[in-house]
């Protein structure tokens, strides 16, 4: 099964792409993972995107279809994948149907996660992410298992510089302006799913599978 998830930062995407993972054995493609891993080992892209990310910019959508094409094709994604965080842009709509085309994949379902944007504040400013698997906590409302340590046994758990107040407000804005338009774009195709993110995660995740089954 292959799946996109849509919405703005904070909505719960990488949390519910999570779970999906989990109950349909696919592979979570996240590019801000991708990317946040090219920034700390300093590779050519890393250097390019850093910026971009830092001011809460979008980063070239050449740079992002480049890493899409040689991410897609790894063996990890042949059983599905869920694709967070990209496209976010028309243009990166487009190269992922050409994509898609040539490698004879098609997208099962489209999730929109909607949340309001007064909520997002809150969600991001108590996101933690484990340095080592990327999982994602809230330290509220989705706390690691034990204190401190992630369920992977980790105990490196940080914040994200992008995720103070200022830089969160400007991607809201990039997202109403550059990847909201993303919403008609798929439902002008069919198979999107709009799910009410402003809801307990545990039923945000059962109306998804609802919806998909
Ligand atoms: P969130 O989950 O909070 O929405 P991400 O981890 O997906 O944030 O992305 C973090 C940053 O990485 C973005 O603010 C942007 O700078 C960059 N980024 C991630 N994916 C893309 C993309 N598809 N196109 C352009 N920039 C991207
Ligand atoms: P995204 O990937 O869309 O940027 P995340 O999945 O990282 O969003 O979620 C942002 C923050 O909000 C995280 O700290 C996460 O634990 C928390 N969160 C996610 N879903 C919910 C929910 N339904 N209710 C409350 N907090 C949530």
């Amino acid at each position: 099964m292959n799946l996109l998830i849509i919405g703005p930062p904070g909505a719960g995407k990488g949390t519910q792409s999570e779970m999906l993972c989990e109950k349909y054995n696919i592979s979570q493609l996240a590019t801000g993972d991708i990317l946040r891993f090219n920034v700390k080992n300093e590779t050519e892209l890393g250097l390019q995107a850093k910026s971009y990310m830092a001011s809460g910019k979008l980063v070239p959508d050449e740079l992002i279809i480049n890493m899409m094409k040689d991410e897609i094709l790894k063996p990890v994604y042949a059983n599905g994948f869920i694709l967070d965080g990209f496209p976010r842009t028309i243009a990166q709509a487009d190269a992922l149907n050409i994509l898609l085309e040539e490698f004879g994949k098609t997208l099962d379902k489209v999730i929109i996660l909607k949340v309001p944007n007064e909520k997002i504040i809150e969600r991001m400013s108590g996101r933690r992410i484990c340095r080592s698997c990327n999982r994602t906590y809230h330290i509220i409302y989705n706390p690691p298992p034990m204190d401190g340590e992630c369920s992977c046994g980790n105990s490196d758990i940080y914040q994200r510089d992008d995720d103070k107040e200022e830089t969160v407000i400007k991607r809201l804005e990039v997202y109403d302006a550059q990847t909201s338009p993303l919403v008609e774009y798929y439902k002008s195709k069919g198979k999107i799913s709009e799910i009410n993110g402003d809801n307990d995660l545990n039923a945000v995740f059962l109306n998804i599978v609802n919806s998909i089954s």
